[in-house]
């Protein structure tokens, strides 16, 4: 779990860092050695209760262990920790911030989009819908009702109304449901889900794009998961389409912390018309401004923000570029490997039924089952047995007729169907398939 590198490297970062203070009169924090270590070791037993997200045998939720270089910068800057509310805060992290943005944009295709570093997802989508609320006001967001459940909620927090859009047996959104709500009026604001976080499925974003000819409204792209996919080089044609239509939307929002082997605690806000800052205008009494510049407390909704995270995305950006066919990239398509032979194996099995085929690396599937409880049930116990094994699933909840459009054996005695789901974001999963496999046949083969 540990590689002794990674304190070593930061002990001679460390070095260098305090080179950049010399001049200063020598200080240094004092604490009582023993009582913080008896801490620690409460701390790292309480610890103990976590699954075990870094381990490849932990295929599950979106939980994916941040790359050393970035869990290395991030302690780094701790020692002086920077605000990257304003540059007074944090001269050097909101210089690295702006380069960071810089090329997620370009990794889309923009050229110079306003945005900035969040806390996460969410908050990255609250501003994407707040913006679409300041300029579409009182105009109602609508996303599929595969979409994250943030977007009902955040428009809920706004006082925009929301309206969910039905998904095809695709898990993506469906175009006729869409149209008639566009054709009822009053939408502002389409929702364009670029990786699903439950089926990983990707909305038909060059379909949206066309029917902004006929009706009027923004399109925002939650890509806080598929995002970085865009680099990656086995994509299945609709769905690479869709990743390269991303520069057409209004905004899109991309998670560091999910796919860009970040620490959580780091989102991303970008806007293509960088004239949408000047709605965040405001008046601080308490002035920040060491510098003509517009700096990021003047274009984000969160006040003071990890200085820790940029610099932490910085380092990883420079080990790892945001380049087509660079190491990054072959990451990505390792997990998109990972899904699609995943996915065969399950298909290939008495025990399980898969569902869609993966667009990304998320692979939700059935244990096949007479009907929708049994199947429920079973898929409930796989997961207890697994876990016992030490594999690691996640669990979703779909409506019986969407898993019925490819697992049409199991006859509806429900409303909505359990099933099993493994997000296969590292790229080691490729390597451990095989055990993967075997552990799940072993766990379907004792709980029958
Ligand atoms: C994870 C996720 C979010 C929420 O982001 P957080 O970083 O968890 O706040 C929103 N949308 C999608 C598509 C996601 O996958």
């Amino acid at each position: 779990m540990i590689n002794a590198t990674e304190l070593t490297l930061l002990k001679k970062a460390l070095d260098k860092l305090a080179e950049g203070y010399r001049g200063l009169p020598d200080f240094s924090s004092e604490f009582d050695a023993e009582a913080v270590a008896e801490v620690l070791q409460q701390v790292a037993t309480r610890m103990h209760d976590n699954f075990p997200y870094f381990h490849p045998q932990y295929a599950g939720q979106m939980l994916k262990p941040p790359h050393p270089i970035a869990r290395i910068a991030y302690a780094l800057s701790l020692w002086v920790n920077p605000n990257n509310h304003a540059l007074d805060g944090g001269r050097a992290s909101s210089a690295m911030e702006k380069e960071c943005v810089v090329e997620l944009g370009e990794m889309f295709g923009w050229d110079g989009p306003l945005g900035h570093l969040t806390g996460g997802g969410t908050m990255a989508n609250l501003e994407a819908l707040w913006v679409a609320g300041r300029l579409h006001p009182g105009k109602r967001v609508v996303a599929s009702d595969q979409a994250h459940y943030t977007h009902s909620r955040i428009s809920d927090v706004l006082g925009l109304p929301f309206s969910p859009v039905a998904v095809g047996s695709d898990g993506r959104m469906d175009l006729d449901a869409l149209e008639a709500l566009l054709r009822a009026g009053n939408v502002g604001t389409v929702v364009a889900t670029i990786g699903n976080t439950g089926l990983g499925a990707v909305d038909p974003l060059p379909d949206l794009i066309a029917l902004q000819s006929k009706y009027d409204f923004r399109i925002h792209a939650d890509a806080a998961y598929g995002g970085y996919f865009v680099l990656a080089g086995r994509l299945h044609d609709n769905t690479r389409a869709a990743f390269d239509s991303l520069a057409a939307a209004d905004s899109i929002v991309i998670d560091p912390h999910k796919h860009g082997l970040q620490p959580y605690g780091c989102g991303c806000i970008l806007f293509k018309d960088p004239s949408v800052g000047q709605l965040y205008k405001h008046e601080s009494p308490f002035t920040y401004f060491s510098s003509a510049e517009l700096h990021l407390g003047e274009i984000s909704l969160e006040c003071s923000r990890p200085g820790a995270s940029a610099v932490a995305l910085w380092a990883t950006q420079r080990l790892l570029p945001l380049v087509r066919d660079g190491e990054f990239a072959a990451m990505l398509d390792d997990c998109l490997y990972a899904a699609r032979d995943f996915w065969q194996r399950l298909q290939e099995s008495k025990h399980f039924v898969p569902l869609m085929q993966p667009e990304l690396d998320i692979v939700v599937y059935a244990v096949d089952a007479p009907n929708s409880r049994e199947a429920s049930e079973r898929a409930r116990a796989v997961f207890a047995q697994a876990a016992e094994r030490d594999l690691h699933l996640a669990m979703i909840e779909l409506p019986v007729q969407l898993v019925q459009g490819h697992a049409p054996g199991i006859t509806a005695n429900s409303e909505t169907i359990t099933c099993l789901r493994s997000v296969l974001m590292k790229p080691e999963h490729r390597d451990w398939l095989d055990r993967i496999v075997e552990i799940l046949e072993l766990s379907a083969v004792e709980i029958a």
